[in-house]
């Protein structure tokens, strides 16, 4: 399977989850990293139907290379801002209700921990569930240049970090290729539903 047809695959998987319903949501693959080329999803696209042809390759500044092949993902900066930062070889961006709802919530405090989950250890390099998981916030914004670089400054003040959300918007997560970062996507959407959840239970937890 080709970077193009794993992500399809990915996309069309994600809108049946619920983590990418509609045209939301947007995922990349490295193709090379030097120079910069990255497979992304074309623009306000259903996810239920992603094809193959629906995948461009852009540059490091986030220019399609065959711009007639359609307009890529508006967030591609967020994504090449990742890439260039931690060196991640995919990039993938869910907008589900936990993600929306927990960054919303949390914004205040810049972000919030998930700690003493098992699934915790699903993330890369955890070996424990007693790992205090980072999670910080930004503000969302139309403005892609400013978000891609409060990206970089985000990920260079949190290293270690495996994914961030936006508020009232979704997640993004990375991964050393498209099968470890898919990894992370369903490791945090179950790790965001738990933490919802248990907020709700008890709401000074
Ligand atoms: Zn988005």
């Amino acid at each position: 399977m080709n970077a193009s047809e794993h992500l399809v695959q990915l996309g069309r998987e994600f809108h049946r989850r619920g983590w990418a319903l509609g045209t939301s949501g947007n995922f990349s693959a490295v193709v090379s990293h030097d120079p910069l080329r990255i497979a992304i999803t074309a623009s306000s696209l259903d996810k239920s139907r992603l094809v193959p042809e629906n995948i461009l390759q852009v540059d490091s500044e986030g220019r399609a290379l065959e711009p007639a092949a359609g307009k890529p993902s508006a967030e591609t900066l967020l994504h090449v801002a990742i890439v260039q930062r931690l060196g991640a070889g995919a990039v993938l961006h869910t907008h589900s209700v936990w993600s929306t709802i927990l960054s919303d919530y949390h914004l205040g405090h810049g972000g919030f921990f998930i700690e003493g989950y098992e699934m915790l250890k699903g993330l890369s390099g955890v070996v424990t569930h007693e790992h205090r998981e980072w999670v910080p916030i930004l503000e969302n914004s139309q403005d892609m240049k400013a978000l891609s670089e409060e990206t970089a400054r985000l990920l260079e003040e949190n290293p270690k970090i495996h994914g961030f959300l936006i508020r009232r918007h979704g997640m993004y997560t990375w991964g050393r290729d498209l099968d470890e970062a898919a990894r992370h996507v369903e490791i945090f959407e179950f790790l965001l539903e738990s933490v919802g959840r248990r907020q709700m239970m008890e709401p000074q937890y």
